[in-house]
């Protein structure tokens, strides 16, 4: 018998795998420069950590209350030329780190994730911009990092 595996996409938090975007309202608790935070999303961890800690602009960010505001805002030029010089060299590590904390934490989602099985994870879609570690330019990084998350958490 042919096994084929399944394909999702994602990238939205709408939808049967929305858990699976960093928009999904997972709160995480991470420790940075020597501080416990509290970030509402993934997403949220990433954007505050284009700035360090001390910087007011590192609470702004934590502080919006949609993921994709605090996006935005990171755009904005006066956020942009405050950014961390390290960020760009860090950001799939970063990213790794939001993602993990998101399914240690959140045992509701790591059991999602478990129950997707053997699917092929691919974050891809039509409405973002560049979409985000996803297919294409992102060389579908985020998809990567959730199946190596969930083949550790099947283990
Ligand atoms: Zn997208």
């Amino acid at each position: 018998m042919t096994d084929f595996l399944q394909e999702i996409r994602f990238c939205l938090p709408i939808g049967k795998y929305g858990f699976l975007s960093p928009y999904a309202p997972f709160p995480i608790k991470i420790t940075v420069e020597g501080k416990l935070y509290d970030f509402p999303t993934v997403e949220h961890y990433y954007q505050a950590m284009k700035f360090y800690a001390s910087d007011p602009r590192f609470q702004t960010v934590i502080n919006l209350k949609n993921p994709d505001e605090a996006r935005l805002l990171t755009k904005n030029p006066e956020y942009k030329i405050n950014r961390r010089k390290d960020f760009d060299k860090n950001k799939f590590a970063i990213m790794e780190q939001g993602l993990r904390a998101k399914f240690a934490q959140n045992p509701e989602a790591a059991e999602l994730l478990k129950q997707t099985g053997n699917a092929v994870l691919i974050k891809a879609c039509e409405v973002c911009y560049k979409c985000g570690f996803g297919e294409g330019s992102g060389k579908n990084y985020m998809g990567k990092t959730l199946m190596k998350i969930r083949q550790e958490l099947q283990k």
